[in-house]
């Protein structure tokens, strides 16, 4: 049905004009949401949002996104900077060089010591893992069976209650064993306690590690940051390492104990397997936590396409009631330009159900473009001159019949009064806008 798929394209000229206070403000509330949800804390989920909105305040909206959409991304990308922009890698020097690993019980610092190791050893190095957990014999097998898994060696003495000394004898082992790379598995408690805030503080300074990694359970909420807090205060950490992010957590504690340590996140931890760990990317976990992933592509499809002279020069014959075939022929170019449109209408929340079964793909606007070439420059730029007999010679052109040709020019009439009305009412960009 040619009028249908005619809508559709019409609908992908919606959004021209600028951001203002009334046409981002259901997403502004949408945004603040998500980051809540996301377990971002009340306070610096409206901070964020409230800075986003002034900085994007008055910014040129591309046509064929929205202004909410537009939005979305530019909140992505500040809170990609929030979390300190792009990634951090750990520090490793010294010989060995050692890395610290402190965190509660229970937060999975064994877990990470092994997938650490797990990396570090495909990265080339000679790793030894050394179990400090003094106070549950559980954990030195724990780490024990991670290691024969991974194919590096742990070091123990089962026997020793001395946390201090079986590392410093672990690092005598590692410089006589020519193990260059040290990772440090210490005790935790279910909470923040004296003794061990002592033994991790001796730890350290004895040790002198060019990397001390804090690592805490993302899905603590707002008890993550409490104890991040206290944790760098005692022990000034290099970096944090967030774990079980396989579960329902959005991760919005990446940005809490960033806000609140200024300390970088290094890696995230997946789920059990030794394989389930990541490098932290601010960006892709900011998406994670705006949960909009698909606007966010959409829209940097759409600044990928979108010639923003050429945008500009349309905006401008928009407001000059002066639309013709000729820019609407570009504008076709231009959404063709962004890709498969049935992945496109799919990314536009809401859209992707309604147009289940439908068959829109590239195919869609040939016999909208064929109609439009077969009309001679003079009629594409006064599409006014196109009466009864032009059409039915335009129709046998393009090899379409003529109902196609009228149904074309309907909407193309109807579209250009639409503009006429909202360049009247003065509010044009406001208007166009808000037809999301
Ligand atoms: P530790 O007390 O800090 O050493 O914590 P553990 O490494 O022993 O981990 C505590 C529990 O959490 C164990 O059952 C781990 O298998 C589990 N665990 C650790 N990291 C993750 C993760 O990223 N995802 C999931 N789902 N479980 C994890
Ligand atoms: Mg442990």
């Amino acid at each position: 049905n040619l009028s249908l798929k005619l809508d559709r394209a019409f609908k992908t000229l919606k959004g021209t004009g600028k951001i203002t206070e009334i046409n981002v403000a259901s997403t502004v509330k949408e945004i603040r949401r998500a980051l809540i949800d996301a377990d971002v804390n009340y306070k610096v989920a409206k901070e964020v949002t409230d800075k986003i909105k002034d900085e994007a305040m008055g910014r040129d909206v591309l046509i064929s996104v929205s202004p909410g959409q537009l939005l979305v991304k530019i909140t992505q990308e500040e809170l990609t900077k929030l979390m300190g922009g792009s990634k951090v890698d750990i520090k490793l020097s010294g010989d060995p060089a050692v890395i610290l690993i402190s965190g509660l019980q229970g937060s999975g610092k064994t877990t990470f010591t092994g997938k650490l190791g797990n990396l570090l050893k495909k990265q080339g190095r000679q790793v030894l893992l050394v179990a400090c957990d003094i106070y549950r014999p559980a954990a030195i097998d724990q780490l024990k069976v991670l290691g024969e898994q991974i194919g590096v060696e742990v070091y123990a003495e089962p026997e020793n209650k001395n946390a201090l000394q079986i590392a410093n004898n672990a690092i005598a082992y590692a410089k006589k064993t020519g193990k260059k790379t040290v990772v440090v598995d210490t005790a935790g408690r279910l909470a923040v306690d004296e003794q061990m805030m002592k033994e991790i503080e001796e730890l350290k300074k004895a040790l002198n590690p060019s990397e001390t990694l804090f690592v805490v359970d993302s899905m603590t909420g707002q008890d993550a940051v409490n104890t991040a807090r206290t944790f760098d205060e005692r022990l000034n950490f290099d970096g944090v390492v967030l774990t079980k992010l396989d579960g329902d957590t959005r991760g919005g504690a990446a940005i809490s104990i960033r806000h609140v340590v200024n300390k970088p996140i290094k890696f995230i931890s997946t789920g059990e397997k030794m394989e389930n760990l990541d490098v932290f990317h601010p960006d892709r976990m900011a998406q994670r936590i705006l949960g909009m992933g698909d606007v966010i592509s959409l829209v940097e499809r759409a600044q990928q396409a979108f010639d923003e002279d050429e945008a500009k020069r349309i905006n401008a014959k928009i407001r000059q009631n002066n639309f013709n075939f000729d820019d609407f022929l570009s504008q076709l170019e231009q959404v063709k330009k962004m890709g498969n449109i049935k992945d496109l209408i799919g990314m536009i929340p809401g859209m992707g159900k309604a147009m289940k079964g439908l068959d829109i793909d590239e195919n869609s606007f040939k016999p909208i473009e064929a109609i439009i070439r077969s009309m001679t420059p003079h009629e594409r730029q006064n599409p006014d001159v196109i009466n009864g007999s032009r059409r039915k010679r335009i129709a046998d052109g393009a090899g379409r019949n003529i109902t196609e040709v009228n149904n074309l020019m309907k909407q193309f009439d109807d579209m250009r009064k639409l503009m006429k009305k909202m360049n009247q009412m003065g509010g044009a960009k406001q208007a166009l806008g808000r037809m999301v």
